[in-house]
């Protein structure tokens, strides 16, 4: 390994928060330390990279928050880095002033756009570190934070099924998912949900509707639709109210799940798939990689450019729709 090069590392959380990024930024810090580079926290994303809000990170620094959700060095958003370059400018001017040699950024396809531009227009070394809890990201199996929000949605929505069962209502239940029925899908299955409305499956509220109206569910007088946010039909609210005029046999409630699934302490897979991202992390910058993210393919550790990862989202297994669909009859 040549280590000359690179003797301070920044790490910065940006985008949505999710839950792990601690863990990530504690795996950073520590390998950092481990190969005698010196770990550059930077705060609220791309913003503290403007602004210069950076501190120097020591091994105690990061201690006691592999448990915690959210982010130690803040978050934000920043839209104006896309378009004005000035801004990416005083942003490299900032980390070089400090002698700062690499970068680590945490977050999702928004954040490695950004990162992207500093690799490209000013040849600043950047590796990424898949982090949001919708799992889109695409070219890894799996993104940090993914795991605990399903665990987290899953057990609101067992929560539901419980009133729901004792009053005989239908709710519809909002979970997250902007542009991926990821979230959906895997809460779906997880609790028994009879129907899933996700934004890379047409449907119709008439078509779920009707589902509902079958001879099958004719005994039926609860249940549960699990609407990801990003809905072409709209939100779970909207649907709901739409549903009302064709279900008039129903009792129908709402829930729209939202931040919550963002928030609370790491599922052990989050940690530990948190843990393996920060440290090849910065391996792959010590060995002289860039303008990449590292993911997970296969089990195996795997290195994606950003473009690539920022080209599309990860779709979803057609056998988990085919699954959810069988199971719900
Ligand atoms: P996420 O990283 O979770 O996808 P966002 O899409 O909000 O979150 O992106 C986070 C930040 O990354 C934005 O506020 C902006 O500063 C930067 N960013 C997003 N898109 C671009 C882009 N096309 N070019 C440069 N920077 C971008």
């Amino acid at each position: 390994m040549d280590n000359n090069k690179i003797k301070k590392v920044g790490v910065l959380t940006s985008g949505g928060d999710a839950p792990g990024m601690n863990a990530a930024i504690r795996s950073v810090v520590r390998s950092c330390i481990y190969n005698n580079i010196i770990p550059v926290g930077i705060y609220r994303g791309y913003k503290g990279l403007v602004r210069k809000n950076f501190e120097t990170m020591e091994s105690h620094s990061v201690s006691k928050i592999i448990q915690l959700g959210g982010t130690i060095l803040k978050s934000s958003r920043l839209p104006e880095f896309a378009t004005d370059k000035l801004l990416r400018k005083m942003a490299i001017d900032n980390l070089r002033e400090d002698m700062i040699d690499a970068l680590v950024v945490i977050g999702g396809d928004g954040s490695f756009r950004g990162a992207d531009l500093l690799v490209k227009e000013f040849g600043f070394p950047v590796v990424g570190i898949p982090c949001t809890i919708d799992n889109d990201i695409y070219g890894t199996d799996l993104t940090i934070g993914f795991d605990t929000a399903i665990n987290t949605a899953m057990e609101a929505i067992d929560k539901i099924r419980d009133t729901a069962d004792s009053h005989n209502h239908l709710f519809f239940v909002e979970v997250m998912g902007r542009d991926a029925g990821f979230i959906a899908t895997h809460t779906a299955i997880a609790t028994g949900a009879e129907a899933t409305i996700i934004p890379e499956v047409p449907t119709s509220i008439e078509n779920i509707c009707s589902y509902m109206k079958t001879e099958r569910r004719k005994n039926k007088t609860s249940g549960i639709v699990i609407v990801s946010e990003g809905s072409e039909l709209g939100s779970a609210v909207e649907i709901a109210s739409r549903a009302s005029q064709l279900l008039p046999e129903y009792k129908i409630r709402v829930v729209t799940l939202g931040h919550i699934q963002r928030g609370g302490s790491p599922s052990t897979r989050d940690r530990v798939l948190a843990s393996m991202l920060g440290n090849h992390a910065v391996d792959a910058l010590i060995e002289g990689k860039s303008g990449i993210m590292v993911g997970l393919k296969g089990g195996q550790i795997s290195y994606i450019p950003f473009k690539e990862a920022c080209s599309r989202h990860n779709p979803i297994d057609p056998d988990m729709l085919r699954i959810a669909k069988i199971l719900s009859i």
